[in-house]
């Protein structure tokens, strides 16, 4: 029995913050019925050609969504879609389902959507969050491959009404990356939980988000209106006239203080008692940013340039394509300075077009960052090349990845020296001296930051890793998304380390890992002697309010206190309540 136009209160896990007001739109997942019918033997070669032709079709999608999702600067959720291209590969789903295909002589659809729901059942059984996220994965990818084996049973989520609350009993990433933030306002589901790749799409994206919510419950209410709280997880369909104005008013004031922060981009980013500190942008692509001076930056600290890469075929290697979005994007920064990191592939940045061009692993301890470019320096001197002829028209400054031995530096001069001597007698106009400068994102390269200073121009902490390579913790892994970590009294001490060092060796340092765009580290960094940071235009301006928030002294004061902390707990516990105390006295 429905029941009619009365409030219905519902409590949820909050997963990602905003409030939203909208209309219901239930995401149905239900199995739609799957055409079976016996082949022979003679089809078996057709049924597996349309097999093979859904896998392809199915990677052409995650790779335009990964195109746009960086064109969105949602770059944190291009590991995710990886996952999915790489799933594509594994023999799961290319020779073992072929084999059943041969063996079980029924139509394509049919026999896969059989081993998915035998997956899914053995699947189900365990309860560890680790083969839940793996389930909730390949269930995503599975659907997407049988909409191109189905396409008349396509649902898509980029196509619902705007303004809509999705809600779905689990939300599987491709939903939550296809999603457009003008239509889908909210997403409430039953399962997901806070560090699903789903949730880090949503927050990614700002979408608010609530979980572990009664769907069922929720079905039984009619409801043409439904509230979200991302912040305590209130859901609230129909809400009555008194409620409703309350949520406008707090979505009103959180719009505004949104402004407000927003504002800051414009002003200099300086304690209370003038000490200047540089904000540089973190970049994927020069569309990322219109104009330095709209996103509040001071230049670009870091330019990854495998985006870049990822988003072409087999062109992506010319010189020419290259050399020309360099030029684009320096045009844009009005001769501010550019950082550009050379390829950083592998690891969590593995697009298959290299892996399987040059059969190398490139997982996170084997050939990535400045191992893979060296050993293949037919990839890494075209875009020596380009940046060389690039840095012509700009204050351009090459970033080396992953460097843990003074060998691979001498190596990387080498090669510059090479690709300088070429271009000379090519007679094309390149600049000869362009500072270089080294990542710091492995205990060994902190630990001989000294030695690399002899070999290098400046260095850029890049925290995301060192966490990862620290703590031995796959920052890929969403159980192992604790905000702890980057609080470990090891990354603290290496990163005070690097700063001191860098200092009286005169090597200019930035921070550019997600710790630079988070406010809570901010009074720790600069406490530890950092001045440079560096992220994603979104967060400048919360960065440059934070660094407003505090004085130089105190700064160095909470660094000091931190640095006899001994455990993560404990230092995010000392963060935490120097935020508070400083957005009281705000
Ligand atoms: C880092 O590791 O902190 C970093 C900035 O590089 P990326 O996140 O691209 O690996
Ligand atoms: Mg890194």
């Amino acid at each position: 029995m429905k029941e009619h136009l009365k409030e219905h209160r519902f409590k949820g896990f909050p997963v990602s913050e905003g409030i939203a007001i909208g209309a219901p739109f239930f995401l149905t997942q239900d199995e739609k019925q799957i055409p079976e019918f016996p082949i022979t033997i003679g089809e078996v070669d057709d049924e597996i050609a349309r097999y093979r032709k859904a896998l392809f079709s199915s990677r052409e999608d995650l790779k335009r969504l990964q195109f746009d999702l960086v064109h969105e600067g949602s770059t944190d959720v291009i590991t995710i879609i990886d996952t999915h291209i790489q799933m594509l590969d594994d023999p799961m789903m290319t020779t073992q389902m072929e084999e059943k295909i041969r063996q079980r002589l029924h139509n394509t659809e049919s026999v896969f959507h059989s081993v998915m729901s035998d997956y899914k059942t053995r699947f189900s059984r365990l309860s560890d969050a680790f083969f839940q996220q793996r389930l909730i994965d390949v269930m995503d990818l599975a659907k997407r491959i049988l909409g191109h084996l189905c396409p008349n049973e396509r649902v898509s989520i980029a196509d619902i009404p705007f303004n809509s609350v999705v809600f779905a009993q689990e939300l599987i990433p491709s939903y939550s990356a296809a999603a457009h933030v003008s239509r889908v306002s909210a997403f409430v589901t039953h399962g997901g939980g806070g560090n699903s790749h789903a949730a880090l799409i949503a927050r990614a994206k700002g979408i608010p988000y609530v979980s572990c919510v009664d769907i069922s419950a929720i079905r039984e209410v009619v409801f043409q209106c439904v509230i979200v709280d991302g912040q305590t997880g209130d859901v609230i369909a129909n809400p009555l006239p008194e409620t409703l104005a309350k949520y406008q008013q707090r979505k009103t004031s959180l719009k505004t203080s949104m402004q407000i922060l927003q504002k800051e981009f414009q002003y200099d980013a300086e304690t209370i008692d003038g000490f200047p500190v540089r904000v540089y942008a973190n970049i994927g692509h020069p569309n990322d940013l219109d104009s330095l001076s709209q996103a509040g930056a001071d230049g670009i600290g870091l330019f990854r340039t495998e985006y870049l890469f990822f988003q072409s075929e087999a062109h992506v290697l010319s010189e020419e394509s290259q050399y020309l979005a360099y030029i684009e994007l320096l045009q844009k920064v009005n001769g501010a300075p550019v950082v550009i990191r050379v390829f950083d592939v592998g690891g969590d940045k593995s697009p298959e077009f290299y892996t399987a061009n040059s059969k190398v692993d490139s997982t996170v301890l084997g050939c990535r960052g400045i191992r893979y470019l060296i050993r293949n320096p037919g990839i890494f001197k075209i875009q020596l090349r380009a940046l060389l002829r690039a840095a012509v028209h700009g204050d351009v400054r090459i970033l080396l990845p992953l460097i843990s031995d003074i060998c691979e530096l001498i190596q990387v001069r080498q090669f510059i020296a090479e690709v300088g001597d070429e271009l000379k007698s090519k007679g094309e106009p390149f600049k000869e001296a362009i500072p270089l400068g080294c990542m710091i994102e492995v205990p060994s390269a902190v630990l001989i930051c000294d030695l690399l200073a002899k070999h290098c121009d400046f260095f850029s902490i890049g925290t995301n890793d060192l966490v990862q390579y620290t703590l031995g913790i796959d920052r890929a892994n969403p159980m192992m998304s604790d905000s702890c970590y980057p609080a470990h009294p090891s990354v603290v001490r290496m990163i005070k380390m690097v700063v001191t060092e860098a200092r009286r060796l005169n090597r200019p340092v930035s921070i550019c890992g997600e710790i630079a765009s988070n406010p809570l580290f901010i009074p720790l960094l600069l406490g530890l002697g950092a001045s440079d940071f560096s992220c994603s235009p979104r967060y400048i301006p919360q960065v440059k309010r934070a660094i407003r928030q505090y004085s130089l002294l105190s700064a160095y004061d909470l660094a000091q206190r931190v640095l006899q902390l001994s455990s993560s707990v404990e230092v995010s516990h000392v963060l935490l309540e120097q935020n508070a105390l400083s957005n009281t006295i705000d």
